[in-house]
């Protein structure tokens, strides 16, 4: 599915210390697959694709200390956009009551459902008085459906027999419901089980008859490349103002949530996950496309470290680093401990962060604040030129430091050790050719 094939994809970009021209286009490529395969719709696919390599090829990556983590939430941010935006759209009700919101989709998409659900949520979230009307007349059986969810959910149905015409009913129940002080109605559509004019017409016609606050196209999750034709004939015949996505909660592949947005034009406000009139859900483009990236918490990591990291002083860093540790002296190494210490309380943080592997206890003892301190005060017990020469500290220089730093001459020798071995985990880094990461992660 569509998470599984994005994650996969940002789980190897997130290790990503270099991004090259090629690794982006291989990489969108991927993503363009993705896409493909949980059958978002093309034009869809190529407007995302296209906006993902326009701005991972723009300087935001290649400047990004974490280049693979740019490229996810240039990603997650794609999302976000052909989805409609951060927030949930509300239903717009603020007319003249009583507000009259028009259902319209496929046969078996959900209309009849969806509308029990929305009864329910404006009756109880919002406490509206709700009436509701089948113009599904063909059927005696839908009829029939509505008014047994209206009265679960408690709200009134307006009576409505086989064989009524639609135009008519919904006429009527709106004037009922203007005379009993309805907030809202909700109008209950015929749907085909494919587009056909005889349809189209119907609740155009309908449309006309009710100018309503809300017409809500109603889509299956389920059905894949069909659900961008069926709302691009929908959009075409409809005004809509937003979309209701069904079963959300099946195994769909999960292209419509991304599709119908900018096919229709229109926001998906809600999302259906179940059967039961309780299974509505607000629809929050930000945490679907968490969802879809199966990765929410990292997202937010990246723009957590992001926060706390001077880049400037990364980068410098990363210079000596470059430099094979030649440069790095006790100086640089108290620099670290300060910016690991402002950071503060990031001790789970390192686990999660990429590609730490076999420095991650080492570091994590780093990150503990009374550690970091004692280290600090050790340092700055010391002459600058026993920073800048470490070497030099004997036994006796050493009794100095412990002394005026309150520890034991051990301490001493213990942050001395760790100083060189870093000194030689960055010659290493420096032959793999990971400065820039171990930079980022060091600080
Ligand atoms: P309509 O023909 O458009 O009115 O569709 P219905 O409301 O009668 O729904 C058709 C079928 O889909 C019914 O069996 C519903 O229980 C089911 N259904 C509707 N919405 C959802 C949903 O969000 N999740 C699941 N799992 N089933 C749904
Ligand atoms: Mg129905």
């Amino acid at each position: 599915n569509l998470s599984g094939r994005l994650d996969s994809v940002a789980q190897r970009m997130r290790g990503q210390g270099r991004i090259t021209e090629d690794n982006i286009q291989e990489t969108v490529r991927e993503v363009r697959m993705a896409l493909l395969e949980a059958d978002v719709a093309l034009p869809v696919v190529r407007s995302f694709t296209d906006e993902v390599k326009k701005r991972a090829l723009g300087a935001e990556v290649a400047k990004s200390l974490t280049p693979g983590q740019a490229f996810i939430k240039i990603v997650q941010d794609e999302l976000v956009r052909v989805m409609g935006g951060e927030a949930a759209e509300p239903l717009n009700l603020s007319v003249q009551p009583p507000a009259t919101i028009l259902v319209a989709g496929l046969q078996g998409s959900g209309k009849t459902t969806s509308i029990g659900k929305l009864a329910r949520y404006l009756r109880e979230r919002e406490k509206k008085k709700v009436l509701v009307v089948s113009c599904d007349v063909y059927r005696p059986a839908a009829i029939e459906q509505l008014e047994t969810l209206a009265s679960q959910v408690g709200v009134e149905a307006y009576p409505v027999s086989s064989g009524d015409d639609p135009q008519r009913m919904a006429r009527k129940a709106i004037d009922h419901a203007r005379r009993h002080y309805f907030d809202v109605v909700l109008v209950d559509t015929a749907g085909r089980t494919t587009v056909d004019d005889a349809m189209m017409d119907e609740v155009k016609r309908l449309h006309r008859a009710v100018d309503p606050a809300e017409t809500l196209f109603v889509v299956d999750a389920m059905t894949g490349q069909d659900a961008a034709k069926t709302a691009q004939a929908f959009g075409e015949a409809l005004p809509l103002t937003g979309v209701v996505l069904t079963k959300a909660d099946g195994d769909a592949r999960g292209g419509a949530a991304l599709s119908v947005r900018q096919i229709t034009g229109a926001p998906i406000k809600f999302m259906g996950l179940g059967e039961k009139t309780d299974a509505l859900e607000p629809f929050h483009p930000d945490r679907i496309a968490s969802r879809i990236l199966g990765k929410g918490d990292v997202v937010s990591l990246v723009e957590e470290v992001e926060r706390s990291v001077d880049q400037e002083k990364a980068r410098k860093l990363e210079q000596k680093l470059r430099k094979g540790g030649k440069g790095f002296d006790l100086e640089d190494f108290r620099e670290q401990m300060q910016q690991i210490n402002q950071m503060g309380g990031m001790g789970s943080m390192v686990e999660k962060m990429p590609g730490l592997g076999q420095y991650a206890d080492q570091v994590k003892e780093q990150m503990d604040g009374s550690y970091v301190r004692r280290q600090l005060a050790m340092i700055d017990s010391m002459t600058p030129r026993e920073r800048t020469r470490p070497d030099i500290i004997n036994g006796s220089r050493k009794r100095r430091i412990a002394a005026g730093s309150g520890v034991q001459v051990q301490d001493v020798n213990r942050l001395l050790k760790q100083f060189k071995q870093m000194q030689k985990m960055m010659k290493q880094v420096k032959k793999k050719g990971g400065a820039q990461r171990l930079a980022q992660q060091l600080m």
